[in-house]
């Protein structure tokens, strides 16, 4: 599957709605601002229920600082899916995603967003977001689907 940033879909929407973080005076961070850009699963048959995140901030941009993944679901549901424990485990709540950049501020950058989380709208956002995204992934499937059984119904006439 290939994760797609969501302003590709919804771009007016995915950047009124993205979240950002303030840091000014923090321990483990340099001040600024911090962007969370959400990345969903392109995958038309796929309902992983899940985000990544890229951490980018106006300073350094576009370089990702952070790529984390945040599944908002149980356990129980992830190793359903997964038919795999240790993938589900890494699957639910936020950890960083291993596969994908991290610099050297991700663990910071992860608690950052952990504290975020803890904004339950924000959490409802994600979820809408996903629903958004997936519905989006749909249209597409079925508008590519329609067309190609046109294209052979010509093909056929001729
Ligand atoms: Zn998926």
């Amino acid at each position: 599957m290939a994760m797609t940033a969501f302003f590709t879909r919804f771009r007016e929407l995915a950047f009124k709605e993205m979240r950002s973080a303030t840091v000014q005076g923090g321990r483990d961070l340099p001040d600024g601002e911090y962007g969370f850009l959400e990345l969903y699963c392109d995958e038309v048959n796929c309902d992983c229920r899940r985000v990544i995140i890229n951490v980018v901030t106006p300073k350094t941009s576009p370089k990702v600082l952070a790529t984390i993944n945040y599944g908002w679901e149980s356990l129980e549901f992830y190793e359903k899916w997964m038919h795999d424990k240790e993938l589900a485990k890494n699957s639910r709540g936020a950890t960083l995603d291993m596969l994908n950049p991290q610099s050297k501020h991700a663990y910071a950058l992860l608690e950052l967003f952990k504290w975020v989380l803890q904004d339950d709208q924000y959490v409802e956002r994600l979820k809408r977001h996903y629903a958004l995204f997936k519905g989006a992934i749909h249209a597409e499937h079925q508008a590519r689907k329609q067309r190609t059984i046109r294209q052979k119904r010509n093909r056929r006439k001729r």
